[in-house]
């Protein structure tokens, strides 16, 4: 993309509103608009980002034998009302009625749902293990939206789905989700903490939430900084092997960490005391297992090969994705702007000229241009007639990781500079050895 083709909204000036950095930056860097409280438009810049996050979500789903489709974002009534959470529900949803006089909601969630798809197409053992997810808009009337896209009403998450014959299969299912949300969460440059959650009126401690460190959290946090350490990196997972991913699940969960919700004093200062930590975290993700709470009442169930009936097991897995873009600047940033880990950066390199309308510059930035668009890459050149610190502000306020100066007088010497925005580190180098360099950097990514 050329700079001056693109629509990129920037401003100079910080925006009141906004309280964290993550906001100020989204705004700054013209990624959202905000239309209403809590609800945003998506610049071009903002929907690349979410794009890529989205796409790094499904990748991870389906390696785990996860099935994509899509539900709508609005609900029936009645089918909330066969759960019982139409009325539990409150405030935070909203409800609609159309010209028929008819009830529907915007779904915040859908387990109801999708427990309906099922019970209307499977009906035997045999077509489990079965997970579904999409990737959809919800809406929750939050009573206090801020922080932009962090605690937004109308917001973007996956939220899957698994139905298994016992308790058993479900707990695979469960462990799978861990294990593949730790390696999506990776993949983004995050590191974030599966904690024990509270289960709510469900029982049993079969739920996570996954923390991203920040101090602008709204979680209060205590955990093992041990905990920290821990990485999945490149091993292979098989996640049709139940004790494998039984094992990772045990070696990532072992460590004390837990929100305020679940926190036990006690348990805490067995921790030897450096390691104690108490901070505050972003919720990026939750995974439960609620066993038949929505197949009984709603008459989900499978014949067995004893010809009995038996309602399936469930659970449901969510993964902020809206939310994710204000973790991951929180986690990387410095006071010039975004750093983008390069998993989710909207541009691979910028190519900054510093001399535009020099034909010498002009012809290598057009080179380099066309030499990483041709091996796959997506690069944001700066072609706009402007000053070479108003074009490094623009390229480092919207965080891309590598920016590839071009200027006149390097060019006689024969070379470009190559600087990474996390270190700030330049180095020298022909325009052909930093198209390569650019390229191996992201061939591992
Ligand atoms: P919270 O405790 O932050 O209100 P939740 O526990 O109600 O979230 P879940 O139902 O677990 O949310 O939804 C799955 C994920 O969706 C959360 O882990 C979070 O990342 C994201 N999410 C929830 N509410 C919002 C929101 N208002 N804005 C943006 N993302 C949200
Ligand atoms: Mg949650």
């Amino acid at each position: 993309m050329r700079l001056t083709r693109y629509f990129l909204p920037v401003l100079k000036e910080n925006p009141a509103e906004a309280q964290i950095v993550s906001h100020r930056y989204m705004l700054r860097a013209g990624m959202i608009k905000q239309q209403a409280a809590g609800i945003y438009s998506w610049l071009p810049l903002g929907f690349k980002v979410l794009r890529r996050v989205e796409q790094i979500v499904h990748e991870e789903q389906q390696r785990a034998g996860h099935i994509p489709l899509l539900m709508p974002t609005l609900q029936t009534a009645d089918l909330w009302r066969e759960s019982g959470r139409y009325d539990d529900y409150g405030e935070e949803m909203l409800r609609i009625t159309d010209r028929q006089k008819r009830e529907l909601l915007y779904g915040p969630t859908n387990e109801e749902m999708i427990t309906d798809i099922f019970r209307s197409h499977v009906n035997s053992y045999k077509d489990l293990p079965l997970t579904l997810y999409h990737i959809q808009w919800k809406f929750r009337d939050e009573m206090r939206p801020r922080f932009g896209v962090m605690r937004g009403r109308e917001f973007l998450m996956k939220d899957g789905y698994n139905f298994d014959v016992d308790k058993e299969q479900a707990i695979h299912a469960y462990n799978r989700h861990m294990v593949s949300y730790l390696r999506t969460y990776e993949r983004m440059g995050l590191t974030a903490i599966p904690m024990r959650a509270a289960s709510g009126p469900i029982g049993g401690d079969n739920t996570h939430e996954f923390l991203v460190l920040a101090s602008t959290g709204e979680s209060e946090v205590f955990y093992d900084s041990a905990v920290t350490d821990l990485e999945l990196g490149s091993r292979s997972v098989n996640y049709d092997d139940p004790a494998q991913v039984a094992a990772i699940c045990q070696e990532f969960t072992t460590l004390y960490a837990r929100t305020d919700e679940t926190h036990d004093s006690a348990l805490f200062d067995q921790i030897p005391e450096e390691r104690r930590k108490v901070g505050r975290g972003i919720e990026v993700g939750q995974i439960f297992y609620f066993g038949t709470k929505y197949s009984e009442p709603m008459g989900a169930t499978v014949t067995m090969p004893d010809g009995s009936k038996v309602p399936v097991h469930m659970g449901s897995h969510g993964i902020g994705v809206s939310r994710l873009l204000g973790a991951i600047i929180e986690a990387s940033h410095d006071d010039k702007g975004i750093i983008w880990p390069e998993g989710v950066t909207p541009f691979h390199a910028a190519i900054v000229n510093l001399k535009q309308g020099d034909t010498d510059a002009d012809a290598a930035c057009e080179a380099i241009y066309q030499g990483l668009r041709s091996r796959g890459l997506d690069p944001l050149y700066d072609d706009r007639d402007a000053r070479a610190g108003e074009k490094f502000a623009t390229t480092d306020l919207i965080g891309l990781p590598w920016r590839i100066t071009v200027g006149p007088r390097g060019l006689k010497n024969g070379v470009v500079e190559l600087t990474s925005r996390r270190t700030g580190e330049s180095e020298e180098m022909s325009p052909e050895a930093a198209i390569a360099r650019v390229t191996e950097i992201y061939a591992g990514v």
